[in-house]
């Protein structure tokens, strides 16, 4: 009985054999099939910007094979019958790196109580619906990775970013800094102590460095890419210690993640890079001294300036009854002082929008004009186009990955009609091509 079930076994196994065996050929056929044939596209790009090093090039072709850059060059044959994406017409970049977002926040710039607003008026579920609209936007922007830094109440950021990931939404990627750690109050002002509970359900209030410690693991353990902290709370007027602060790089370091502090004055800025943090946010006054410490401890300044346009617009929408024309020179002349210096200073400079205002236009329009803001403020088009490309992307250990148009790479490609070195300021808004991770999203 024994024997003879054996010996059915083994005729039925060698059946099972043959066809797992032919099956997997045939699988394997097809796939090579496809994969020689469907999945390879050559773009022509008529200038590409080499990232890099900061250079328009003339004629390249790039090759791309399902969501990877798989050879770059001048003097790549096209196969006949291959797909063809043809810019030549246009300016070929990396898609471009907004260092400093808000996918989950909008503000009213009438709104005295913006952030108490969204946890206690809006919620988590508009607030994810409307970040899915904001992302869209970003992407046909050019926009194809974003650095989310918070007021996303408790990560709905991460959630976001999974929705994009799985393909439920159309947007950038994202890397995420879930609640920004804060000392009391965080950024929401007004808050009766009572009811301070509104607060840590948008920040991470920390009491103590022990706290910090904990508030950085529970970050990363649900998803956090980047630790957020608030140096100062500005608006409010608290702010973390340094030891608090050493605690935090401590411990973000240890898990791979950098820091990034909301600092605006210069004490603040001060005290972060002395403890230790990857980056500054804002950074609106800065003392020489302090840029110099910037520059040696290699942490990178990430201004979040308005552009001229954006300025009048939020001056107009404000019902600004002073003189809007001497506030806007004053702000830039300010503005362009600190920018001037810092780069003098050889800090490096990234791009960040921090765009949450509400300035009825797309969100992902109003973030492109931090580029503008630069070139305002005396940056060089190609190293502003630098900055939110191969510089961002070396900053988050990403530079052979995004921000770059190498082989290897994923393939996150724009294209935009005008010329990015005479005319910045209306190219950079032209996009007529969009790809991101293979997938072409906008196309002209
Ligand atoms: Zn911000």
């Amino acid at each position: 009985m024994m024997v003879e079930a054996f010996a059915i076994e083994k005729g039925l196994m060698k059946k099972v054999l043959l066809f797992v065996g032919t099956y997997f050929c045939f699988v394997s056929f097809v796939w090579t099939q496809s994969s020689n044939n469907e999945n390879i596209k050559f773009i022509r790009a008529g200038k590409l910007f080499d990232s890099e090093r900061g250079k328009i090039l003339s004629d390249y072709t790039i090759k791309v094979k399902n969501n990877k850059i798989i050879e770059v060059g001048n003097t790549i044959t096209i196969p006949e019958n291959a797909s063809i994406i043809d810019l030549s017409a246009y300016t070929v970049l990396p898609g471009l790196i907004d260092g400093h977002t808000h996918l989950l926040h909008i503000e009213n710039v009438k709104d005295k109580h913006p952030i108490a607003n969204e946890v206690l008026f809006t919620g988590d579920a508009l607030r994810a619906l409307r970040g899915a609209k904001r992302a869209k936007s970003f992407l046909e922007s050019g926009f194809t990775t974003v650095r989310d830094l918070g007021n996303s109440g408790q990560f709905l950021d991460v959630a976001l970013k999974q929705a994009i990931t799985e393909g439920t939404v159309v947007g950038p990627r994202m890397f995420v800094s879930g609640p920004i750690i804060s000392s009391e109050g965080g950024q929401v002002v007004g808050i009766l102590k009572h009811h301070h509970q509104i607060t840590s359900n948008e920040y991470r209030i920390i009491k103590n460095v022990d706290d910090a410690i904990n508030a950085v693991r529970e970050n990363v353990n649900y998803g956090a890419d980047i630790i957020k902290i608030c140096a100062n709370n500005t608006p409010n007027n608290t702010s973390l210690t340094i030891g608090e602060m050493r605690a935090v790089v401590k411990m973000a370091h240890r898990y791979n993640k950098k820091v990034t502090a909301h600092a605006t004055s210069n004490l603040a800025v001060w005290e972060a890079t002395t403890a230790g943090v990857d980056a500054i946010e804002h950074g609106y006054t800065i003392a020489d001294s302090t840029l110099t410490l910037m520059a040696k401890k290699g942490t990178v300044l990430v201004p979040t300036d308005i552009s001229k346009k954006l300025l009048y617009k939020y001056f107009e929408l404000l019902d600004f009854k002073g003189d809007v024309e001497k506030a806007v020179i004053s702000y830039q002349s300010r503005k362009r002082d600190r920018l001037q210096r810092a780069i003098k200073a050889d800090v490096t400079i990234l791009t960040g929008s921090d765009n949450y205002m509400d300035f009825e236009i797309s969100q992902g329009e109003a973030a492109k004009n931090i580029l503008v803001a630069y070139q305002e403020e005396g940056m060089e088009p190609l190293d502003i186009l630098r900055s939110s490309t191969y510089l961002s992307s070396k900053f988050m250990n990403m530079s052979n990955h995004i921000g770059v148009i190498k082989k290897g790479a994923f393939a996150d490609i724009i294209a935009v009609r005008g010329d990015l070195e005479k005319d910045f300021s209306d190219t950079i808004f032209n996009v007529v091509f969009v790809m991101k991770d293979g997938k072409v999203y906008i196309k002209e």
